[in-house]
């Protein structure tokens, strides 16, 4: 089995009901983003994915977070824009982009500070 790692960051505004008066406030974040992907097969390359390709996807996904009110966005509307939920977000849009059965998206850890992160584990 393979694993490749790339990450990558972005800033964004949050909103999170029912969790604590401090998280309820309107605050924002500079996230730190880690996109696992493996595979067992490798192309003729000698490479899982092209790692440009791989950024492309992922920067994509960013450009639809970075600068935004993540409580406005389409997927967030029924449910709270958490690390955790941020991190299935990505896992998720990251798998349909790049659509190839061969290689899996594994894992997504959001880093919403320093000391503090989620991760996604797809089962
Ligand atoms: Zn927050």
């Amino acid at each position: 089995m393979f694993e490749l790692k790339v990450v990558t960051h972005f800033a964004a505004a949050h909103q999170l009901k029912m969790v604590s008066k401090k998280c309820e406030n309107l605050h924002g974040h500079n996230w730190k983003v880690e996109v696992y992907i493996t595979g067992k097969t490798l192309n003729s390359a000698g490479i899982l994915i092209d790692f440009g390709q791989l950024k492309k996807h992922v920067s994509s996904i960013m450009e639809q977070l970075d600068h935004k009110f993540l409580n406005e966005l389409k997927y967030f509307q029924e449910k709270n824009p958490s690390s955790e939920i941020i991190s299935q977000y990505i896992a998720q849009t990251l798998r349909k982009a790049i659509d190839d059965p061969s290689i899996r998206v594994s894992r997504v850890t959001t880093w919403e500070s320093e000391d503090a992160c989620a991760t996604y584990i797809v089962d």
